[in-house]
């Protein structure tokens, strides 16, 4: 989906699929392409005709990321580590059939791509290995102090209860119900909670984060937290903007 000046206001996105004799030319640059130099295929979200509702005109299609017209350049993370990359689509030709859907149907799709992506496990989830390792030391330790217990309690309670919401998207989507502010306010709470375990970990049990530390271990866990924690907020949406998409389905309902 997300474009160098697309990631927000996904509707401008520039890539564009025109179309050919047998099928279309597919010219432009994506960003943030997860996995692009170790997975075969992409979904990518192209612009295929002009309107007046931005909107409109936007369509998804089946790319081949060996093909040699697609060129993948890495993007570092600040750990150093290569998941996600450009994706430069030279004039890419397409058959028919690597439509996904029907032509003008992109941004239908992408907005329920989206409800599944912001209400999933992978938006709360991110640092439990960090909080199953700091359990695992207190306990090492002689279960940790009373008051160390409750902070730890209360992460867990926050944890359980961020599961249900999100059960109830999945439910909800499961049923054909729309559940694009659901998934919004989920992957606020979800995505927070990310971030502040990682900080209420360093003061329930400060310890050096050492990212060079033992695979697995809570020093190597806090370290990996700490320098994947600024994206947690940022992919899949941002906090604003989903917080303006909750706005507006509360007025709506009223
Ligand atoms: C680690 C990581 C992984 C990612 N993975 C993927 C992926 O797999 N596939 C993919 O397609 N994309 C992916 N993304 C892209 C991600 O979806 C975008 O970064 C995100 O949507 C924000 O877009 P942007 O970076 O263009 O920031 P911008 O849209 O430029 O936003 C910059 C800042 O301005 C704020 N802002 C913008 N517009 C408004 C507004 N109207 N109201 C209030 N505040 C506003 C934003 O909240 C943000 O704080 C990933 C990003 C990261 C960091």
């Amino acid at each position: 989906m997300s474009e160098r000046d697309s990631g927000s206001d996904l509707a401008s996105v520039r890539t564009r699929a025109e179309r050919t004799g047998n099928g279309w030319r597919l010219t432009g640059t994506k960003m943030w392409t997860g996995g692009a130099h170790v997975n075969d295929h992409a979904i990518v979200l192209a612009r295929t005709g002009e309107s007046e509702d931005r909107h409109a005109g936007l369509s998804q299609f089946i790319v081949d990321l060996r093909d040699p017209h697609v060129r993948v350049e890495p993007i570092r993370l600040l750990s150093g580590e290569h998941t996600f990359n450009y994706c430069h689509l030279e004039g890419v030709e397409l058959t028919d059939d690597a439509l996904l859907g029907r032509p003008g149907d992109g941004w239908r799709q992408v907005t329920g791509e989206l409800a599944l992506e912001r209400s999933g496990p992978e938006r709360f989830l991110s640092t439990l290995p960090l909080l199953t390792a700091l359990v695992g030391q207190l306990r090492r330790t002689g279960g940790g102090s009373p008051e160390q217990q409750a902070r730890v309690g209360r992460l867990t309670a926050r944890l359980s209860s961020i599961r249900q919401l999100s059960l109830g998207v999945a439910a909800a989507l499961a049923a054909g119900r729309p559940a694009d502010v659901q998934a919004a306010l989920v992957k606020d709470l979800g995505t927070r909670f990310e971030g502040e375990l990682v900080n209420e970990a360093r003061e329930i049990l400060p310890t050096a984060a050492r990212f060079d530390a033992t695979r697995g271990s809570y020093p190597e866990l806090l370290a990996t937290a700490i320098l994947h924690a600024p994206g947690y907020t940022l992919r899949g949406g941002t906090n604003e903007i989903l917080r303006g998409i909750i706005t507006r389905g509360l007025e709506l309902s009223r």
